[in-house]
């Protein structure tokens, strides 16, 4: 047997173990997908906030006892590796009340299909991001659209709940605040909520009421200025331009009551390291960054100014 037979054969064994009867769509092929989808072990980030994504691509389980939040579904083959980890954390597929997206692309939104399938929650997105599910491709003003309704392709997804810019989402306890960061797609979504701990962690942790350390937690989604080739973020003869707009975003972005942020793409805030230094046990969770979305915000500005400045030489 192949090494992605077995992995194959350990994932469906996971997930039956779960009792997930998950059923995934068929593999997306692109450039970054295998590397995207390298199988990582999902962990807590903190309080009831736990990564169980890829290697590459981010989700994220927002847990309580009235049931869960999931952000993002990666690909469609990311889909039982999300489930595998969900399972592997010690909680069921089933209890996914809600599924939030950030944008309505193949690397973020594909898996969403089948884990919508398995759990019978509801998917959440902006009004863009919901004409993106119902095509099941990019939507026509995406700056992306120009690699092709093909090559932009997702598995489509029914019933659709459309959030506002502020609106609050809630399962339960849980409560998650929808950010309209409109740029990198037209429906563009930041979300971000509080995730709660024991201020004095060990065996004599004080249960709620007890006092709690509660931090701010921030999903980022891409801010970054990446288009079809031709594509004008300055605007042309039929689309006005979107770069007032994406200012707005990244500058919101920047301004959240951020102590860990999230992105879509795990790297693009070196995910893998923070984990690696938890091991070092320093007095500060590497996860914990109050400057962070301050950080990514003035970088991502900084590329759509020079995007800009490149647009208006042509
Ligand atoms: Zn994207």
């Amino acid at each position: 047997m192949s090494t992605h037979a077995l992995i194959a054969l350990a994932i469906s064994l996971l997930v039956s173990a779960g009792q997930t009867a998950l059923r995934p769509d068929a593999p997306i092929k692109c450039e970054s997908c295998d590397e995207w989808n390298q199988p990582i072990e999902g962990f807590k980030v903190f309080g009831n906030t736990y990564y169980v994504g890829t290697a590459g691509l981010s989700a994220l389980l927002i847990t309580s006892a009235q049931g869960h939040i999931l952000l993002d579904g990666g690909l469609t083959q990311s889909a039982p590796l999300i489930a595998a980890n969900i399972v592997k954390l010690g909680f069921k597929v089933e209890d996914i009340k809600l599924i939030l997206n950030s944008h309505a692309h193949y690397d973020h939104a594909a898996g969403i299909a089948a884990l919508q399938r398995a759990s019978g929650a509801t998917v959440v997105s902006s009004a863009s991001g919901a004409e993106g599910f119902a095509l099941g491709t990019a939507v026509p003003d995406d700056p992306q659209i120009g690699f092709g309704k093909t090559e932009n392709a997702f598995p489509a997804v029914k019933n659709v709940r459309v959030v506002k810019d502020k609106e609050v989402v809630t399962v339960g306890p849980l409560a998650v605040q929808m950010h309209n960061t409109a740029g990198h797609t037209p429906g563009s979504t930041t979300w971000t909520w509080q995730s709660c701990e024991p201020a004095n962690p060990g065996p004599q942790a004080p249960k709620p009421p007890g006092p709690q350390k509660c931090l701010n937690m921030v999903y980022a989604d891409s801010i970054s200025a990446v288009a079809a080739p031709g594509f004008r973020f300055t605007g042309d003869a039929k689309t006005p331009s979107r770069v007032e707009q994406f200012r707005k975003s990244i500058t919101t972005v920047g301004e959240l009551p951020c102590d860990i942020m999230i992105t879509t793409h795990p790297m693009a805030t070196d995910l893998a390291g923070k984990l690696k230094r938890r091991g070092d046990k320093l007095p500060v969770d590497p996860f914990i960054d109050p400057q962070a979305c301050r950080v990514l915000a003035a970088n991502a500005m900084k590329a759509l100014e020079a995007r800009v400045v490149e647009e208006q030489k042509k």
